[in-house]
């Protein structure tokens, strides 16, 4: 999702670029064709684009309000005692390949403290009743 866009309302008139006081935006006229430009990287995101532009064609909302975006989904490990979040499968992968052989799904509290059963049920993926291993 980005940040800027211009949506179907847009009808060229070119007062968001003459009016950006940082040079974000730009426009060619090429043979039939209007066409307009955003830079991210120059944009100082002040929103006087989006205030002046008599067709509300800009698409600026997300960047005023300050919220956030989601831009990556991934699958997490927990801790095999307490179920707390420790690391991505991902992350756990490239471990794994780093250092050659798998890793016990244990957060830093119970590596040190489960008993060695605990751990050893833990990294042969079984799962471990509440309160074990505390
Ligand atoms: S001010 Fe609005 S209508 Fe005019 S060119 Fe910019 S986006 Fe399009
Ligand atoms: S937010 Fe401000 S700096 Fe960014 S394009 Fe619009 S007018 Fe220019």
């Amino acid at each position: 999702m980005t940040f800027f866009s211009v949506n179907e309302k847009c009808n060229g008139c070119l007062a968001c670029v003459q009016n950006c006081p940082a040079s974000a935006l730009n426009y060619t006229d090429r043979e039939n064709s209007r066409r307009i430009y955003h830079n991210m990287s120059l944009c100082a995101r002040c929103g006087n684009c989006w205030r002046i532009c008599p067709q509300g064609a800009i698409e600026f909302q997300q960047m005023l309000r300050g919220r956030w975006d989601e831009v990556a989904a991934m699958e997490l490990v927990r801790c095999g005692v307490c179920n707390e979040p420790i690391y991505t499968a991902g992350a756990e992968k490239t471990l794994t390949k780093k250092i050659g052989r798998s890793v016990a799904a244990l957060c830093p509290r119970h590596k040190n403290t489960a008993p060695i059963g605990t751990w050893k049920r833990v990294a042969a993926g079984r799962s471990v009743p509440a309160g074990d291993g505390k």
